[in-house]
């Protein structure tokens, strides 16, 4: 969806809302509300939520709206259904696209408005600009909670490879083809949308709590990601002096790449274009980098919103309430604890061979 011109005084706007959950009450949820989607929205929120501080989430509460009973997992996807419509400017700011197959983010090049060319009215600049409302007291607490709404939202969208695709088909939404045999599917849909709800449906049974345990699970120790969260909460040079400031023009570098390493290309290195014929196996090749995204996204978002709270309330802001020398400490620890098991493993290996070995052979006759 390729939108309308913005003012950056637009940016200011203020707007009521109405809204949706996922989890467990089943809530009407409208076709529009259905674009990362509206699943790949919550789960990202959902994430953040597991990992905000007492204070953040406080915080939280106290900003938000109502009717979202302080959670940034109800308030998701606000941004792609009651925000679009109130604010039709806001469009331009789901996305950074880049000319095609240059694989890299480019702020002065990719960071405008598509239609009026205004200058950081992109997905980077959108959450620049929303990290520093957040924390004006100077504005009514209605422009602070939507604030935080679109950036809950935007962090999910900077996540979503495809919201940093190709100016030329608009970021994958102009290619259309066949995924999985459903027809007339675009790519950037797929990539909202269709992969997630597919690997729920298939591999959880279309439980969506389970999804999130696995979630929960692959974050935690032993986990497939929590090697990797040290680097995903690294903040950026440029956070030194604001620690609130989220590092998104390295999230979309990150994501450009991804959306040319595998959002364009099928598990073939083939290139994908319009009439394309995706199946079980795209899913497969693609699942991971989704997921990679949703979980970062989250912790990503979190990180910011602790270190946007924490620096206010208390006298040193730290990102995370794990410090990056906590993070060391427990990596170490469980790449010892992988190597023992190794040992252990190798030493088993050994007795069995050798207990093999000690048999009788039974002769042939
Ligand atoms: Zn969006």
């Amino acid at each position: 969806m390729r939108r309308s011109p913005l003012s950056l005084l637009a940016l200011s706007a203020v707007a009521a809302v109405a809204l949706l959950a996922l989890v467990s009450a089943p809530v009407a949820v409208q076709a529009e509300d259905l674009q990362w989607g509206f699943t790949g929205h919550y789960i990202t929120a959902a994430i953040a939520e597991g990992y905000l501080s007492t204070s953040a989430k406080a915080a939280c509460k106290n900003i938000l709206p109502s009717w979202a009973e302080g959670s940034i997992g109800k308030v998701a996807s606000w941004a792609d259904s009651s925000a679009r419509s109130k604010y039709p400017w806001s469009g331009q700011l789901h996305y950074a696209d880049t000319p095609e197959w240059k694989c890299n983010y480019d702020q002065a090049r990719d960071c405008h408005g598509g239609v009026t060319g205004e200058p950081m009215a992109c997905v980077d600049g959108a959450i620049q600009n929303y990290t520093k409302r957040i924390l004006d007291k100077s504005l009514s607490d209605l422009d602070r909670g939507e604030a935080l709404m679109f950036l809950v939202h935007f962090v999910g969208d900077i996540h979503q490879p495809l919201h940093t695709g190709f100016t030329t088909d608009q970021g994958g939404n102009l290619q259309k083809g066949t995924f999985c045999g459903v027809k007339g599917r675009k790519l950037h849909q797929i990539w909202d949308d269709d992969m997630i709800s597919k690997r729920i449906k298939d591999d959880f049974n279309g439980d969506n709590a389970a999804y999130m345990k696995y979630f929960e699970k692959e974050l935690a120790k032993g986990g497939k990601y929590y090697i990797d969260l040290p680097s995903w909460e690294r903040p950026c040079a440029s956070v030194t002096k604001e620690p609130y400031r989220a590092c998104s023009s390295q999230w979309a570098e990150e994501s450009t790449k991804l959306a040319c390493s595998t959002a364009y290309v099928d598990q073939y290195g083939k290139q994908i274009k319009t009439g394309f014929d995706l199946d079980q196996g795209y899913q497969r090749f693609a699942i991971p980098v989704v997921e990679m995204q949703l979980a970062k996204g989250g912790v990503r978002l979190a990180n910011v919103l602790n270190a946007m709270f924490s620096a206010r309330e208390e006298s040193t802001a730290r990102y995370h309430a794990v410090t990056p020398e906590q993070f060391k400490a427990a990596r170490q620890q469980e790449q010892a604890e992988r190597r023992a098991e190794r040992a252990q493993k190798a030493t088993e290996y050994l007795k069995q061979r050798n207990a093999e070995a000690a048999k009788p052979t039974i002769a042939l006759e």
